[in-house]
């Protein structure tokens, strides 16, 4: 059989099995005039609260919004800190600034790449107002560890679970662990909309109220505005779209579960480290990232040359990352993350690879680590 060609993610041939069903809701929501917000976005947040076993979802504009409003919620402004890992995309630190709080990293777990539950408690200080660890590549945190630290400080934690939609923590889903979830559903996702969306989710009846508000500027009542808000709404486009998705969300997990272990097979005896998967969860592969010691980039060129797709998530980890310099502690420390930022190489992790594919993609691998 010839050899399919590689992507990095695919989102077409994940679409084209499923375009008949695609195509009806896209017809059904441009015929009923309603686009923004509505019954589209009503059945998709209770879909998704269901799924998490979650009392409430706000849906809202993308995974970035979804942590801010999640941030404003709470009320994080100027003076505040923010507890969170420097081994991430760019957006939780984004947001913590945008806000005017200061975002406090701590160093990462070597296996795992999320936040040390056990350094979590040292970086507290009376300015605390969340912690936001995130469940990076599709694994939970270590959660009651970090939970227990929350706690005791009472300090409410918002899991960023962009990347881990329908992980396992010791078998209950992420995002109703901390006092929110932050969800993304940008395409590239485990769960991905056909352009932005996100959401926040939440146990709690007045943080829900009080998210309802801020997604649309701050208001329940037209024109009357009890809190700041932004305008952060989820298109009845993308909740439509995404419903039909959401009915094949744990086959799809299964089918990057599946291809994760061809790849570990693959990798067995190279001297590749491949995913630590804790005994406390389940990991839903958003990324498969290995770790590769001193050929990691030897490696990556090798993937290159057979124009193999490839990437390193992340090359700067935040604590380095020049535009937020001057409000980061230059005595933060992340030897853990900067030996990770390093090692790491994430191959292509979609549903729709196949055996052989993935055969081609660890030989390119196992020839620069020989
Ligand atoms: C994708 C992602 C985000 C941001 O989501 P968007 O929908 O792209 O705004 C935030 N945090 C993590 C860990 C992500 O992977």
């Amino acid at each position: 059989m010839e050899l399919r060609p590689i992507h990095m993610v695919d989102v077409v041939g994940q679409y084209k099995k499923i375009k008949p069903e695609i195509d009806d809701v896209v017809q059904r929501v441009l015929n009923s005039g309603q686009y923004i917000l509505g019954k589209e976005v009503t059945e998709f947040e209770n879909e998704i609260a269901n799924y998490l076993g979650v009392k409430y979802g706000i849906g809202c504009a993308s995974g970035t919004d979804a942590l801010q409003v999640a941030m404003m919620a709470l009320g994080i402004g100027p003076g505040d800190e923010v507890v969170t890992t420097p081994f991430t995309f760019v957006a939780t630190t984004e947001t913590i600034v945008l806000l005017g709080a200061k975002p406090v990293y701590v160093d990462i777990d070597p296996k795992t790449f999320n936040i040390d539950p056990a350094l979590v408690e040292a970086a507290i200080t009376s300015r605390t107002k969340a912690i936001i660890p995130v469940h990076l590549y599709g694994q939970s945190c270590d959660m009651d560890p970090l939970m227990a630290v929350a706690n005791k400080h009472k300090i409410p934690v918002i899991e960023d679970m962009c990347q881990a939609i329908g992980a396992d923590y010791k078998g209950k889903k992420v995002g109703g662990i901390g006092a929110m979830g932050a969800i993304s559903f940008f395409p590239s996702k485990n769960l991905g909309a056909f352009g932005d969306a996100g959401m926040v989710v939440t146990n709690d009846q007045a943080l829900a109220e009080k998210l309802r508000m801020i997604v649309v500027h701050g208001s329940r009542v037209r024109y009357k505005h009890e809190v700041i808000g932004v305008n952060s709404r989820l298109d009845a486009l993308q909740a439509a779209k995404l419903r039909v998705k959401m009915r094949y969300l744990d086959e799809w997990i299964a089918a990057r579960q599946t291809a994760a272990r061809w790849y570990d097979k693959g990798f067995a005896g190279t001297g590749v480290t491949t995913p630590f998967i804790a005994s406390y969860g389940t990991h839903v592969f958003h990324q498969y990232t290995v770790r590769i010691k001193a050929k990691r980039d030897k490696a990556a060129e090798q993937l290159a040359a057979q124009k193999i797709p490839h990437a390193i998530y992340y090359p700067i980890p935040l604590h380095k990352q020049e535009a937020y310099l001057p409000m980061t502690d230059a005595s933060h420390a992340m030897p853990v993350t900067d030996e990770a930022t390093a090692e790491v190489l994430s191959l292509p992790m979609h549903t729709e690879l196949d055996e052989q594919q993935i055969a081609h993609i660890v030989n390119a691998v196992r020839e620069a680590v020989r």
